[in-house]
């Protein structure tokens, strides 16, 4: 299973992937002057760590 599936130009918003769930997510309108700046998919995931590696 991998999440690098390309995807058709319908749309240019800019994507990431998460830090914490590892999900790539699109841009929204809230984010537009701190895009540089997220690296979550939502406040949950901000508050969330990353899952420890063993
Ligand atoms: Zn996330």
């Amino acid at each position: 299973m991998t999440d690098r599936i390309k995807r058709p130009k319908k749309e240019n918003l800019p994507t990431k992937i998460c830090a914490t769930c590892g999900r790539p997510f699109a841009w929204r309108k809230k984010w537009e002057k701190v895009w540089t700046e997220v690296r979550y998919c939502s406040d949950r995931c901000r508050g969330n760590k990353p899952a420890a590696t063993t």
